[in-house]
């Protein structure tokens, strides 16, 4: 028999979501008439922007021809929207990127799973807690050690970077948070990144949530903090931004700047490992989805994108207002789809999570499902239809209000 990756075994099991169908599935079947409102989910809730959906239909309509046929794409990105990212992203907000620091992918979990797999198994990690699962069991199954930071409310969720000399080879943050909401300023950034270049190590800034940051002021970028060039690697993603969960679109910068080393000394450029890497186990994101992705920054598709954000932000507005009448303590949902709220009573995660079931019929997402410093605390999610949220705000707040 093969060996397997022992690796593998060394992962928590992945129960949350899981655990959470088991849960709602159960209650379902013992109240068969309560109407389940669904807040604890990460994925968006409202159609494709026409714009999108017109790109998508024209580009396959194209395909269908013979001229506008095309089979395997650059598996970097088509030029034109590695262009318009390049503008719209970055050049508008005075940072310049090069057109071959861009890499087109189909999703920020996968570049977020990959990219640990051009550094060596002896690098060190680190981590935010509560964190985004993929981190973690990514550098789980390459064998890797893995040190927490705990995201509390002392440190307003924006932990780090740590200030007793401990090191790291690679770090990752998040910002805006899933799950915390939270968002770093512009002065956290610039802390990380003078850690990162005193201690050599390279920062993995994944930007998923950057089109909910509601503060012109915040950056959106971690190239927007001087010195990021030579020690970050940023993660965006069109999945948040414009609906883009089941067409999958994202993209990775790698700047020129950033190196590596060997084991001899050598220094070594990560975007050309990562080029690399990419030319020999990817093919490329579809050419319809990459024309879909470049309707976003059309002044059509910016608006109709812009305006599904406000909606999700207006939802998560009124959630942090409704829940704290109920007398519960909310963090986030300013600059992001999330609320983090503090259980009552400092109750488990998990407890609280059937008790807003089976009070409110509303189903969220335990803090604990997130790492160890999640305890204590719970999920909402802003992606909803208007009229779920303020039917589970009404809801919470009778079963809540009074204790
Ligand atoms: C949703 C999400 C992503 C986006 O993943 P895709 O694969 O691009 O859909 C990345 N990071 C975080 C933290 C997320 O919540």
């Amino acid at each position: 028999m093969a060996r397997i990756n022992e690796h593998y075994l060394d992962l928590a099991a992945g129960y949350l979501f899981p655990e959470i169908g088991r849960r709602v599935t159960a209650f379902r079947q013992a109240e068969p008439q309560a109407r389940i409102l669904r807040l604890g989910v990460g994925d968006v809730a409202l159609p494709l922007a026409p714009a999108v959906s017109e790109a998508l239909q024209r580009a396959a309509a194209e395909l269908a021809t013979g001229d506008g046929f095309r089979g395997y794409g650059p598996e970097r990105g088509y030029d034109f929207l590695i262009e318009a990212i390049r503008q719209h992203d970055y050049a508008a907000r005075g940072t310049e990127i090069a057109a071959d620091e861009i890499f087109i992918s189909d999703g920020s979990k996968q570049d977020a799973g990959n990219l640990q797999e051009i550094f060596a198994t002896a690098c060190s990690v680190m981590v935010t807690d509560p964190v985004y699962p993929v981190y973690v069991d990514t550098n789980v199954m390459a064998g890797r050690e893995i040190q927490y930071l705990p995201a509390t409310e002392a440190n307003g969720f924006a932990p780090g970077p740590p200030e007793d000399g401990a090191r790291a080879d690679l770090a990752y943050l998040c910002s805006p948070n899933n799950p915390t909401g939270g968002v770093l300023s512009r002065a956290a950034l610039a802390r990380w990144v003078a850690w990162a270049r005193d201690c050599g190590a390279v920062l993995i800034f994944d930007a998923a949530y950057d089109a909910y940051i509601s503060d012109p002021a915040l950056p959106r970028s971690i190239y927007e903090v001087d010195g990021a060039r030579e020690c970050a690697i940023e993660l965006r993603s069109f999945s948040k931004r414009a609906g883009f969960t089941g067409l999958r679109c994202a993209y990775c910068v790698v700047p020129s700047a950033c190196t590596g080393r060997t084991a001899a000394g050598g220094e070594v450029s990560l975007r050309d490992l990562w080029a690399r890497r990419q030319a020999t186990k990817f093919n490329g994101v579809p050419y319809i989805v990459q024309r879909a992705a470049a309707a976003v920054f059309s002044p059509e598709g910016r608006q109709q994108t812009e305006a599904q954000i406000a909606y999700y932000m207006e939802n998560a507005r009124r959630l942090r207002e409704g829940l704290r009448k109920a007398g519960f303590a909310v963090f986030g949902g300013e600059h992001a789809p999330y609320l983090w709220l503090r259980t009552p009573n400092a109750d488990p995660s998990w407890d609280f999570f059937d008790r807003l079931l089976r009070q409110a019929q509303v189903v969220g997402t335990p803090g604990a499902g997130f790492g160890p410093a999640g305890e204590g605390y719970f999920r909402l999610s802003a992606f909803a239809d208007r009229e779920t949220v303020d039917e589970a705000i009404t809801r919470i707040q009778r079963a809540f209000a009074h204790g």
